[in-house]
């Protein structure tokens, strides 16, 4: 059985890896879908995204999980792919409301295919990417939230301007 992780991934988190990690465990094949217009602004571009993502994959050892970016509806992304299942994480309650509506409307667009929803991890559970790059903007310390690499991007974004 195959699925589709989507999400901004402005940048990956351990938040994101955590999910990423069980999910596999799950299905077959799990592929990362990057969006590249997501609804926020993005620090980082579509290309840096993915290549973060692919990065991180490869920082934890983990090399059968296609890092893809796509454009347009979810749905359609998932179809070409053939996926029977979109993987999300779920956090605190606020997650709640977008994730539901967003499941609901793909399954009106495709009956066919299930979001499958994740619980964080305890320690992950205030962790987003909004937060990291807020704490990285003024100096702080977020090595036990972020790969390596997303680490060294963040410093390098935010030396250049
Ligand atoms: P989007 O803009 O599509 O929500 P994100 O990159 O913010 O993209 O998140 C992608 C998915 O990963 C979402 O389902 C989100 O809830 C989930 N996620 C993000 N951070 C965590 C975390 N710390 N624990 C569990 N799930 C998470």
């Amino acid at each position: 059985m195959k699925a589709l992780y989507p999400g901004s991934f402005d940048p990956i988190t351990n938040g994101h890896l955590d999910v990423l990690k069980r999910a596999r465990k799950v299905f077959d094949q799990l592929t990362v879908a990057v969006v590249e217009n997501p609804r926020k602004a993005p620090l980082f571009s579509a290309a840096e995204r993915r290549r973060l993502v692919e990065e991180s994959l490869r920082e934890v050892g983990i090399e059968d999980v296609p890092v893809i970016t796509y454009s347009g509806l979810l749905i359609d992304c998932a179809k070409r792919l053939g996926v029977v299942a979109i993987v999300r994480g779920l956090r605190a309650t606020s997650d709640f409301d977008y994730e539901f509506q967003m499941a609901l409307m793909n399954r009106d667009l495709d009956a066919d295919i299930e979001t499958v929803f994740f619980m964080t991890a305890g320690e992950y559970s205030f962790l987003s990417s909004s937060i990291v790059k807020e704490v990285k903007r003024y100096g702080g310390d977020v090595s036990k939230f972020v790969p390596r690499c997303v680490e060294r991007a963040l410093e390098e974004k935010f030396k250049e301007g």
